[in-house]
């Protein structure tokens, strides 16, 4: 369920769901702690689990889970829970979550908003700004409590793509230096080579080689990695690229998702949802003719006859010339048809010859 929603969970459902059960065990317990003493308002607050019956009861909760961490998860949650039942009793305890995963219902609910005040072009009134300018209105309006920054993580670059085994070079020369052999590898006899100094020849030869295996490669520039902790932090990453690449969003007219435009007149997805067998693009627009033939009967019945005469020149019933004039009369009698001046029960008549 959770791989449906994004595929980070392919990867991390193990914490998203242990977290969903731990903090909804917890909240539980807390408001079962309270024991009425008979006057309303001020139930008597009176934890009574003990950390063998905690561990016990949240064992048996995520037995199916497999846990990579070192720390016990029946531990860190134990913890919280303590945490709450030691609090002064004037602080507010936490509240039965209304359902499960509303941690991430909550950074769903947020990326929605992201998306919408930043990259949505259907957004009315804010779709008349630049990305910046919308970037600029977001922070001030919606986020402007803290100079706090959204989130801090640790990126890395570097030119090659560091889950590849890059190129090796298999280049080895023998040096003789004051009568002692020495091994010298490509890098070494291309140490001095942006100095344009005294590289040896044979070093020349292979970098040529290795230039004419670069000409063949169109990837691109250099690699970035992130190092993210939780879903929150992958989706900011991802709309914080959008907005850096100036990518548009809109909803698809027929799945109602995302999806990105280069062109503002494109309605539909090119995902194939699920129970169909062609995309949104090829069905939407379909279904969008259809539509349009169904409030325009004249048009309605222009199509029905063109595709009867276009049958007719596939069998050679009728030639493509004759087609070709019935066509044209067809479609100026369309438009005095839609405009009234010919009446629709006459042009239909017209349609059949
Ligand atoms: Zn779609």
């Amino acid at each position: 369920m959770l791989s449906v929603a994004h595929p980070y969970f392919e990867y991390e459902s193990t914490e998203t769901l242990t977290k969903t059960i731990g903090d909804y065990f917890n909240a539980l317990l807390i408001q079962s702690s309270y024991h009425d003493r008979g006057f309303d308002f001020d139930p008597e607050f009176s934890p009574i689990y003990s950390k063998d019956w905690y561990f016990e009861r949240f064992n048996a909760l995520t037995s199916d889970l497999l846990f990579l961490e070192d720390e016990d998860p029946a531990e860190i949650f134990f913890k919280q829970y303590e945490t709450f039942i030691n609090l002064e009793s004037d602080l507010p305890l936490p509240l039965l979550p209304v359902k499960g995963f509303f941690g991430v219902l909550g950074v769903q609910d947020a990326a929605r908003r992201w998306l919408f005040g930043l990259l949505d072009t259907t957004a009315p009134q804010i779709n008349s700004l630049t990305i910046p300018q919308r970037v600029w209105l977001f922070g001030n309006i919606f986020n402007n409590i803290s100079d706090q920054p959204e989130m801090i993580l640790t990126k890395q670059m570097s030119f090659r793509n560091p889950h590849q085994r890059g190129y090796t070079s298999n280049y080895r020369r023998l040096e003789y230096i004051n009568g002692v052999d020495h091994h010298v590898t490509l890098v070494g006899d291309l140490m001095d080579y942006h100095r344009n100094q005294d590289v040896h020849p044979e070093a020349l030869r292979c970098l040529q080689q290795t230039i004419d295996v670069a000409k063949q490669i169109s990837t691109e520039e250099t690699f970035e990695e992130y190092k993210i902790r939780n879903i929150y932090q992958l989706l900011f990453l991802e709309i914080h690229q959008m907005i850096l690449n100036n990518t548009l969003i809109k909803k698809c007219r027929h799945c109602h998702k995302y999806f990105t435009v280069t062109n503002l007149n494109v309605e539909y997805c090119d995902r194939i949802v699920e129970g169909e067998t062609k995309p949104c693009s090829e069905i939407g627009s379909k279904r969008a003719f259809q539509k349009k033939l169904e409030e325009d009967y004249p048009l309605k019945i222009y199509n029905r006859a063109y595709k009867t005469h276009y049958a007719r020149v596939k069998k050679g019933r009728m030639s493509k010339a004759e087609f070709n004039t019935w066509c044209t009369q067809a479609r100026e009698k369309l438009s005095q048809a839609r405009v009234g001046t010919l009446s629709a029960t006459d042009y239909e008549e017209w349609l059949k010859i």
